[in-house]
């Protein structure tokens, strides 16, 4: 029987090294240790790439990890890389359990989907006005009359975010308590000086969010989350802002079903 030829170690671009720092924040995804330290104004590189599927693995990492998926079949690929420090690559490396790659592949799928959707920011664009709807939100002087409240039943939260956790229902809601009417007459403001552009922009909301739900297997929250990252970036307002107006889209029936 002839021996499997190993694979040769090639270590990843500049550009993909750059990539896989940024993809975690320059943070040990495992125990949140910075993957730099400083010293003396210079930047120690207290990090490696490791392998997610090993490079050549060993007999007993064959066994544990018979049948388990691959996030690439090159296994130098830059999605099969990701940046951890040097003690959690050490113990990765060492022994490794099935759990253990589960735990990286979930954590890496999840940051592929987010390194693609960045990608995708310039083609959903949004609407100027809707950094004015976010400018009334920290605007003390806007009051409503009580002519412009609008009805809403916040059961729509619970029924659409059944896959969400308590907490993050308890804090949407209360964001459509507060500004629901305030976004929704400001939209109708709009809508006043430009015929269909509250509908133009309630379906920039719905088309980002059908580009989440279709291309990507993200769980409910980090639909919710991705939603606000978009905003965040296209508005460059605050993240706190940007979580009221996607939490308003929701009540308003474009954000999920
Ligand atoms: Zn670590």
């Amino acid at each position: 029987m002839t021996k499997k030829e190993s694979n040769k170690r090639i270590s990843p671009s500049l550009n993909a090294k750059a990539i896989l720092i940024d993809e975690v924040d320059a943070i040990c995804p495992i125990c949140t240790k910075p993957l730099y330290e400083e010293k003396n104004s210079k930047f120690i590189v207290v990090h490696d790439f490791a392998h997610i599927y090993p490079l050549n693995p060993t007999a007993n990492e064959l066994i544990v990890l018979k049948d388990v998926k691959k996030l690439s079949s090159d296994v130098n690929h830059i999605n099969n890389f990701i940046a951890l420090c040097k003690g959690c690559h050490k113990i990765y490396d060492t022994d490794k359990t099935l759990e253990e790659y589960n735990i990286l592949y979930n954590l890496k799928k999840k940051l592929i989907v987010k390194r693609k959707l960045k990608t995708k920011f310039i083609e959903y664009k949004i609407e100027n006005e809707v950094k004015e709807i976010i400018d009334i939100l920290d605007d003390e002087d806007y009051v409503l009359d009580n002519e412009t409240k609008f009805e809403y039943t916040l059961k729509v939260i619970d029924e659409k975010m059944k896959e969400s956790s308590l907490s993050l229902r308890k804090d949407i809601k209360a964001n459509v308590k507060d500004y629901y009417s305030v976004i929704k007459s400001k939209l109708a403001e709009i809508e006043k000086l430009k015929i269909s552009q509250s509908e133009k922009i309630s379906l920039e909301f719905k088309l980002y969010y059908l580009e989440l739900k279709d291309k990507t297997d993200l769980r409910q929250e980090d639909v919710f989350e991705e939603m606000i990252n978009w905003l965040e970036k296209k508005t460059k307002k605050s993240r706190n802002s940007c979580k009221i107006v996607v939490s308003f889209f929701i009540q308003n029936c474009e954000v999920f079903e």
